[in-house]
């Protein structure tokens, strides 16, 4: 596992890309002990868990780059890189592209709403930021991923079993790690029942 990654909550990672010095987070959201400052902040969409001002503006400095959808940047201030699913773009030497995040059983969020995960490269690994999303079929389309960041609660996202599949059959990462549990819905037997079923490497961050 490697010890660049630092899970804080649901879908908030703090990562720290060592070849440019940066520190990136993923959608933002109780962050409790230190406010450390980001240089990039990726936001998936614009639900309350994911898309957090007052979190936001925690870690916020003046040249924070925020990579987001429309609709989240109408909630937030500050350089902000719009995107919607297939835009590939560098941001201080970091490769983004926002990717598709949709649901295909449930309706909290359609396809049409344009909302994202991220595949970004820090430290030579691709690392793939699910958002929240069913299996759906771009997810073999992402490239080579090292490491997948995937939700496994259930209810508004993948259940542990369609996580575990939508893992094994389509995305196929080298390291997998479950996230949207713990907080809102879902708990660690979710994450556990998860890694049973993965065929790859999986991490439970505490
Ligand atoms: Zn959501
Ligand atoms: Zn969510």
């Amino acid at each position: 596992m490697p010890d660049w990654i630092e899970y804080i909550c649901h879908d908030c990672f703090r990562i720290r890309d060592k070849e440019h010095g940066l520190v990136i987070y993923t959608d933002p959201y109780k962050l409790n002990h230190d406010h450390e400052k980001a240089d990039i902040i990726l936001i998936t969409h614009s639900h309350f868990d994911h898309c957090s001002p007052p979190d936001v503006r925690k870690i916020q400095k003046p040249d924070t780059v925020i990579v987001t959808t429309q609709d989240c940047a109408d909630k937030i201030a500050g350089n902000i890189e719009r995107v919607s699913p297939g835009l590939t773009m560098t941001v201080k030497g970091i490769k983004i592209k926002a990717v598709a995040a949709y649901n295909t059983n449930k309706k909290y969020h359609p396809k049409a709403n344009n909302w994202c995960g991220y595949v970004f490269t820090v430290n030579g690994k691709n690392i793939y930021l699910a958002g929240d999303t069913d299996k759906i079929p771009e997810m073999s389309d992402l490239g080579e991923i090292d490491i997948a960041l995937l939700p496994v609660s259930g209810t508004y996202v993948m259940t542990p079993e369609e996580a575990a599949q939508a893992c094994n059959e389509l995305i196929k990462p080298k390291l997998a790690i479950p996230m949207h549990y713990g907080v809102i819905i879902g708990d660690k037997g979710d994450a556990e029942r998860f890694k049973e079923l993965c065929e790859c490497e999986v991490e439970i961050l505490k």
